[in-house]
């Protein structure tokens, strides 16, 4: 998948799209996979990078949602179960199937959770993933060894999945990528054109690496942009109301030893009534969220401290060791574009999390609201819509199945495996070149090859997409990555062809931009 490559498909003026996809997040790549599986021609266009926006600052969990299921939101629940199934399927080497325990402090905490995850599991039928059941006071301890013992009953253990963001987000780009699409990453779409009829008819885009404009016709645009979903609906009828309440969730990132073991821990209640889950990533401990409503959609949000502290202390009462700001190795902040409220409400909690596809009078057809798990579904409800917007007969969709890029049932070991085939391919860059094998940081696995491939192959164009996006080094330890940020950018500066003033504005960025991931 080279830029170059897909910037030249786009620029044939005599092409007309079927569909031009504004936004490169889970939303925007899922209604590409679905249009592509059912012949349609696509071109997807991101500001960014792939995932830079939501989609890559998930909980990193593939579930069927048990606290929307506590709050009795069945179809939601059983529509994510099932997309949580077929994504194990499709893309076994960045999802995984992780145990998740509950520990129980009370008699009525036991027979709830016990009885709600018997159902759990019975809603996912065929595509269960394993078998919830009551653990003991000693079973838990031993699978949990850093939890508060005092008052403990025993936990319950159930099985939901877990994935690496931002790397199924590039997966599926290159699943696109290689059924036909074009994709472009630091493509701003400025502008969506329109015919004599005012029926929209193509977008104008800024590619933000060569800074020029760029006319693309298409039968239909959709908006796939998440938080900013509003600015592109207003692209299309000034003064349309706000539609999009962004809801901000922070995640910190600690030593694994924290937790201790390799199951994770779920908290069904913290005092704000919110669930709280640690989970092992990657060899630490990814703690939160919160809940906290924002103003205004940003590509780079910030922790609030009363949110830093506030996961500190609730992961602090359930922990042997409590985690203070010192041991947090790195903080990340994600926004959920939530439908806005109706008037006088302003709980978040109380908003529906099931997706809408709305089309404009001007056919501009906007997805938005959903989640990480259910991207192939809301695809799919997007594509259909784009059907019925225009009149033709909707072929089926033919997503549910497809295989995504790296697909593999032999994957490597160690931190390679996310890699799924394309590891094999880095094997062989580092066996012509061994030097490429050096590691980036001491205390981590990723090797100067990994960065070449990044370049030659996913499209990386910033020190930040490496450090960030391609590994997960920025949000698994800043400054780690800070101090790696040299190396990355000489050796992507010698793979693009680029010189020394290219290195040092990129340092200076990326310096800026891993401060806001650093609370000490
Ligand atoms: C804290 C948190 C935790 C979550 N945890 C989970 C979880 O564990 N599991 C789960 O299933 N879901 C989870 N979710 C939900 C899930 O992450 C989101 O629903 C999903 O990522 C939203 O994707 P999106 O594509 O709609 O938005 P985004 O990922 O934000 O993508 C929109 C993209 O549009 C681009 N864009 C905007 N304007 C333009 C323009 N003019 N031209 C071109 N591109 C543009 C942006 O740059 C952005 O990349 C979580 C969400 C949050 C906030």
């Amino acid at each position: 998948m080279k830029r170059e490559n897909n910037l030249a498909l786009l620029k044939n003026p005599d092409t007309v799209w079927d569909l031009a996809i504004i936004g490169g997040g889970s939303s925007g790549l899922g209604v590409a996979l679905d249009a592509l599986s059912r012949g349609l021609k696509v071109a997807l266009f991101e500001k960014a990078d792939f995932a830079k926006g939501t989609s890559s600052r998930s909980t990193k969990l593939v579930h069927g949602g048990v606290r929307y299921l506590a709050q009795g939101d069945v179809m939601l629940v059983l529509e994510a179960l099932r997309e949580r199934g077929r994504l194990l399927q499709n893309a076994p080497h960045v999802t995984f199937d992780q145990p998740f325990i509950i520990p129980i402090y009370s008699f009525f905490d036991r027979l709830k959770y016990t009885v709600g995850l018997k159902v759990y599991d019975w809603m996912a039928g065929k595509l269960r993933i394993g078998k919830s059941l009551f653990l003991s006071k000693k079973e838990t301890l031993e699978r949990l060894p850093q939890v508060k013992e005092k008052g403990l009953l025993g936990g319950v253990v159930y099985h939901d999945g877990q994935f690496d963001d931002a790397r199924l987000a590039l997966n599926l780009a290159q699943t696109c990528h290689e059924m036909g699409a074009s994709v472009l990453n630091y493509a701003k779409v400025s502008q969506l054109t329109k015919d004599a009829s005012g029926i929209i008819d193509g977008i104008v885009v800024k590619d933000l690496v060569a800074n020029t404009d760029l006319k693309i016709k298409a039968k239909a645009v959709v908006n796939a942009t998440g938080v900013f979903a509003d600015k592109i609906n207003r692209m299309d009828i000034p003064g349309t109301p706000k539609s999009i309440q962004p809801s901000q969730g922070i995640h910190l990132v600690l030593d694994q030893s924290f937790l201790g073991g390799s199951d994770a821990l779920m908290i069904p209640e913290t005092s704000d009534g919110r669930v709280l889950f640690a989970v092992p990533w990657h060899g630490k401990l990814v703690v939160g969220t919160t809940d906290t409503i924002r103003e205004k959609p940003k590509l780079e949000p910030e922790p609030l401290q009363k949110e830093i502290e506030f996961v500190l202390k609730t992961a602090g009462d359930y922990l042997v060791k409590k985690p203070t700001r010192q041991d947090v190795l790195a903080t990340f902040a994600g926004l959920r574009p939530l439908a806005a409220p109706k008037e006088g409400s302003t709980k978040t909690k109380e908003i529906s999390r099931s997706h809408k596809v709305l089309v404009s009078k001007s056919h501009l057809i906007t997805i938005t609201g959903g989640k990480w798990t259910t991207f192939r579904k809301m695809g799919e409800d997007t594509v259909d819509a784009y059907y019925k917007t225009k009149g033709l007969p909707a072929p089926k969709s033919q997503s549910a199945d497809l295989r995504i890029h790296g697909f593999t049932e032999k994957p490597t070991e160690g931190h390679r495996a996310m890699y799924g085939e394309d590891a094999w391919h880095i094997l062989n860059l580092e066996k012509k070149n061994p030097a490429l094998a050096n590691r980036l940081h001491p205390d981590y696995p990723y090797t100067e090859a990994e960065v070449v491939w990044a370049v030659r192959n996913e499209m990386a164009v910033k020190v930040e997409d490496v450090l960030s996006r391609r590994i997960r080094l920025l949000i698994l330890d800043a400054k780690a990555a800070l101090a790696a940020a040299p190396r990355v950018a000489e050796l992507m500066a010698e793979a693009l062809g680029k010189d020394v003033a290219w290195i040092s504005a990129e340092l200076k960025d990326f310096d800026k931009l891993a401060k806001k991931y650093i609370i000490n």
